[in-house]
């Protein structure tokens, strides 16, 4: 995978830590905004000397984005959520594990176009 990586403006809650990574290899670009987790994938083919540009996966009305990182671990993980439903499930998950073990967690919003972010580890 080579990949092509920028920043952009956020086309749901105009904040510029939206990244956009291109694989050069799949023709793909993968967005994602770490202010309020919208998230899209897009395939770009070109036929005929046109670009046509499909959707593959997006999550337009995001509920955030979780950024976590391991003790161990090098790097971050960066998960846009679309649901309650799926932060609460993902939280699940994380606790199995043992708060201990991270690093960092946090869950960043943006609602009504203001951006909180709640530090999960020192809620307890
Ligand atoms: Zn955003």
């Amino acid at each position: 995978m080579s990949t092509v990586s920028s920043y952009t403006t956020c086309p749901h809650c105009s904040s510029d830590e939206c990244s956009v990574d291109f694989d050069t290899h799949t023709n793909e670009s993968y967005l994602l905004c770490y202010a309020c987790g919208y998230y899209k994938i897009t395939a770009y083919e070109n036929k005929e000397g046109k670009t046509n540009k499909r959707v593959i996966q997006e999550i337009n009305n995001p509920y955030g984005c979780f950024d976590f990182k391991m003790k161990e671990s090098v790097s971050h993980t960066v998960i846009a959520l679309s649901s309650e439903r799926d932060y609460i499930k993902l939280l699940r998950k994380l606790k199995k594990l043992g708060l201990h073990s991270f690093e960092c967690a946090t869950l960043s919003r943006v609602i009504d176009g203001r951006r909180t972010i709640t530090d999960l580890l020192s809620k307890g």
